[in-house]
């Protein structure tokens, strides 16, 4: 099993995260968003391929969100660290 690098409890075996989506940033004044434009920010997802940004929530242990650095064609992960930490 992928094993992601908490920062605050060490290597951990994947299944112990919930995946959160990729780190994209909220939008300004999210009021002034349209039904339309609020759904794509919600529902819509880029899914790219390659190097990104990730957020994980530790459920099975720290229960705190991280970023990881991930790349999504061959899993590589390059960095990692905690989501509230920017
Ligand atoms: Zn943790």
């Amino acid at each position: 099993m992928p094993r992601l690098p908490c920062p605050h409890c060490g290597p951990r075996d994947a299944g112990e995260f919930v995946l959160g989506g990729g780190d994209r940033p909220h939008p300004a004044d999210p009021a002034a968003l349209d039904d339309a434009a609020w759904t794509d920010f919600v529902h819509n997802r880029t899914n790219p391929e390659g190097p990104g940004v990730e957020l994980w929530y530790h459920a099975g242990g720290c229960r705190r969100w991280i970023r990881v650095e991930r790349n999504t064609l061959t899993h590589e992960i390059s960095g990692a660290g905690d989501a509230a930490g920017r």
